[in-house]
C-alpha cells in the first residue's frame, strides 16, 4: 500500500476533522501519500481528489464539520457509479480508502471493498446507530450541546411552569435522546422502542404536577416520531403547565468537538491506517469497552443493538 485516500460522507459530525487529521499523519508517517476526496462519494466519482500535505490538517482538530465536505449520492447504490469511483480512484494509483460516515456510508463502503477497492470505515455519525460500536465520532458533542440547550430551558420553564417537549436528532435511533434524557434528568423520553401513550403521559404530568410539586417537565423526543407542537397543546389543555415544544435540529450537529469525540477519532483514524497497510480490509473500527476493535462492516451493521433497552432501565430508575 502506496497511496490512500480518506472521504466524508453522509450526515457531518463533529470530530470528522480529528479522524481526518490521525489518518492522514499516521497514515505520512508510515511513508504513505494521503489524499482528500472532496465531497464524498459524490467527489469520489467526480474524481474531487487532492493529495493532502502535513498542513492541510493542521488546526482543523478544533473545528465542528468536515474540512472534505459531504455529500449524499442516492445513485452509488448503481455498481456502474460505484465502478467510476473505482476508476478515479485507480487513476491515482490509490490503493486503499477511508471512509467516514454512518451506516448509509457503510454501505457505500462495502460496495466499493465487493468490487475490489480496499476500504475501511470509521464511524463518524451524531446518531450513535451503528451497532458495532459502543460509540460513534460526533455523539459525545451533539449530546453536550442537547444538555446545554435543555439547561436553558429548564431555567425558563421553572420560571413560567412550563412543560418543555424538545425534539432531538438520531434517525432511527434513540441513542441521543436516551443519553440526553439521563444527563438531564428529564420526565419523560419518548423513543422508536418506547413510544408513549396520550393517557399515561398526561397521568405521569399530572402526578409530576400535583404529587411530586414540580414546577416544570422536560419531555425529550427523538425525531421523526410526532410533531412535537401537536404534543405541547395537548398538554397545554390537559395539565395547568403551559405547553411549549422546540425542534434543537441542527444547532446539535455543529461546534467545536468535546475531547471525547476529539480523542475516539484521533484512535479510530489510526486503526484505520494500520488495518490499510495489513491488508485487512473491509473493515471497520469500533469501540468496544473501551478497546479500539475492528469488524467485518457487514457484521457491525447486523449486529443486535441492546444499549437502548438497558439505557431506558436506567432512566426509569432514575425518574
Ligand atoms: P450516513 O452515512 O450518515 O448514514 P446516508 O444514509 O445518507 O448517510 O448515506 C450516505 C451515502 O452513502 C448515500 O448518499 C449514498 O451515496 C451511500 N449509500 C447509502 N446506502 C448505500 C448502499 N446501499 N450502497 C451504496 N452506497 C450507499
Amino acid at each position: 500500500m502506496k497511496k490512500i485516500a480518506i472521504l466524508t460522507s453522509g450526515g457531518d459530525a463533529p470530530g470528522m476533522n480529528c479522524a481526518i487529521r490521525a489518518v492522514t499523519r499516521v497514515a505520512m508517517k508510515s511513508g504513505l501519500d494521503v489524499y482528500g476526496v472532496y465531497e464524498g462519494f459524490k467527489g469520489l466519482v467526480s474524481g474531487d481528489i487532492i493529495k493532502l500535505e502535513n498542513n492541510d490538517v493542521s488546526e482543523i482538530l478544533n473545528k465542528g464539520g468536515t474540512i472534505l465536505k459531504t455529500s449524499r449520492l442516492p445513485q452509488f447504490k448503481k455498481r456502474s457509479i460505484v465502478q467510476e469511483g473505482i476508476k478515479q480512484l485507480q487513476k491515482k494509483r490509490i490503493d486503499g480508502l477511508v471512509v467516514i460516515g454512518g451506516d448509509g456510508s457503510y454501505r457505500g463502503a462495502m460496495a466499493l471493498q465487493q468490487m475490489g477497492m480496499p476500504c475501511v470505515a470509521i464511524p463518524g455519525t451524531i446518531d450513535n446507530d451503528i451497532n458495532g460500536t459502543d460509540k460513534t465520532i460526533g455523539f459525545h458533542t451533539a449530546l453536550y450541546n442537547i444538555v446545554d440547550a435543555v439547561n436553558k430551558l429548564r431555567d425558563t420553564s421553572s420560571s413560567h411552569h412550563r412543560c418543555f417537549v424538545i425534539e432531538v436528532m438520531g434517525r432511527k435511533s434513540g441513542q441521543l435522546a436516551l443519553h440526553a434524557g439521563i444527563a438531564c434528568g428529564s420526565e419523560i423520553v419518548i423513543t422508536k422502542d418506547f413510544p408513549y401513550n396520550e393517557r399515561e403521559l398526561i397521568d405521569q404530568l399530572l402526578y409530576e404536577e400535583k404529587v411530586k410539586r414540580k414546577k416544570h417537565a422536560i419531555i425529550i423526543v427523538s425525531e421523526n416520531l410526532m410533531c412535537v407542537h401537536n404534543l405541547a397543546n395537548i398538554i397545554d389543555q390537559n395539565t395547568s403547565f403551559s405547553g411549549r415544544a422546540l425542534v434543537l435540529g441542527h444547532i446539535q450537529r455543529g461546534g467545536t468537538p468535546v475531547p471525547e469525540d476529539r480523542i475516539l477519532a484521533s484512535k479510530m483514524g489510526k486503526k484505520a491506517v494500520e488495518l490499510l497497510i495489513a491488508g485487512i480490509a473491509g473493515q471497520c473500527v469500533c469501540i468496544k469497552k473501551d478497546g479500539i476493535i475492528n469488524m467485518d462492516i457487514e457484521i457491525a451493521l447486523n449486529e443486535k443493538n441492546e444499549k437502548d433497552i438497558l439505557l431506558y432501565k436506567l432512566f426509569e430508575e432514575l425518574v
